[in-house]
């Protein structure tokens, strides 16, 4: 199969071409490398095209002779969002509207989107299932709710085959700290490995549903071979539940030693509980597995110390 994954620079992407590689398929990447990083594709066979999905040329020739596209870039973080609100909805709304096109105009049979858990925002259902309501809390939420909703859309105006996903908290080797926007595990691992305190913005009782990105992309690859389409969004998540002082506390046991926290005000936008009902996955599904946590984070870790 050939398949592209636009963003495929990035965290979930960079994992997903040495997925696909690792199972024979030829990997195409669209990636303009904004928050994405070359060396995420060390000692991959892949053909990096490094261009916008807002730069339609480029998407075309990129998209020339595929059969599955898994589109992944995509400004990440609500707090960026928020920073630069129009910048989230050139990348995330517009750019997935060109991706769709591109791929309607190209023939291309089958689409797998990334969109995020952060759409049900102001909903405090637990277990979020994929038909409670939606009410998103920050501009980065609106942007994915756009990007599923083209992707359904697609499908009943054009008859794409498309599968719209809802990630929840992905972690993982890749997943980068150090910069302004990074997301809560690989900060706390880095601080950890450091030596300083842990940020908690709020309280810590904060909880998500936080799923490794091997689980994330044996999914995506499976649903890209077997073209999976769905009518509706699908929760990427394994109804798991572990709040941020819990989360401390599994780093502070694969560590072998307690981790001093620091508490600060919680963020606007973010929401308090974040948990899926899987029960759409499973059914579409069946033979995927999640991984433990203690394990998942055992593995960022030694990314972590390897670097
Ligand atoms: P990431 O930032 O590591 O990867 C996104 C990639 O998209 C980067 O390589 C970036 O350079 C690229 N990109 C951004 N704008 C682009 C553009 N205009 N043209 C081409 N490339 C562009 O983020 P990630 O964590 O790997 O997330 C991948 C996808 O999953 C995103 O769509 C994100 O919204 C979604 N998602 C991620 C999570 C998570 O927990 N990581 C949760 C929910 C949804």
């Amino acid at each position: 199969m050939k398949l592209l994954i636009t963003g495929g620079a990035g965290f979930i992407g960079s994992n997903l071409a040495r997925l696909a590689q690792d199972q024979d398929h030829e990997v195409v990447i669209i990636d303009d490398l904004s928050t994405g990083y070359r060396d995420n594709l060390d000692g991959l066979d892949v053909d990096l095209r490094e261009a916008s999905i807002l730069d339609a040329s480029a998407l075309a020739s990129a998209l020339a002779g595929v059969d599955s596209v898994v589109h992944l870039a995509a400004l990440g973080s609500v707090p960026r969002s928020i920073a630069d609100p129009m910048a989230t909805h050139h990348a995330n709304a517009t750019g997935t509207l060109a991706v769709l096109q591109g791929c309607h105009d190209a023939g291309v049979e089958h689409v797998v989107v990334a969109s995020s858990s952060s759409v049900y925002g102001a909903n405090p259902a637990r277990p979020k299932h994929e038909r409670e309501w939606v009410r998103p809390l920050s501009p980065y939420a609106v942007s994915k709710l756009a990007t599923e909703q083209y992707a359904l859309a697609f499908q009943q105006s054009f008859g794409l085959s498309t599968l719209a996903f809802r990630f929840f908290n992905v972690y993982g080797p890749g997943q980068r700290a150090g910069h302004a926007y990074a997301a809560v595990i690989p900060i706390f691992i880095d601080k950890a490995l450091r030596g300083e305190p842990l940020p908690i913005n709020g309280d810590g009782l904060t909880s998500r549903d936080f799923t490794f990105v091997g689980a994330v992309c044996e999914t995506l690859l499976e649903a890209t071979g077997r073209k999976v389409r769905h009518p509706e969004p699908v929760n990427l998540a394994f109804g798991t539940n572990t709040s941020l002082n819990e989360l401390v506390e599994e780093l502070s046991a694969l560590l072998g030693h307690p981790l001093d926290v620091e508490h600060h005000p919680a963020r606007p936008g973010d929401v308090l509980h974040s948990e899926a009902d899987s029960t759409s996955l499973e059914a579409l599904f069946p033979d995927i597995r999640p991984t433990p946590l203690r394990s998942g984070l055992s593995r960022t870790l030694e990314w972590f110390q390897e670097r």
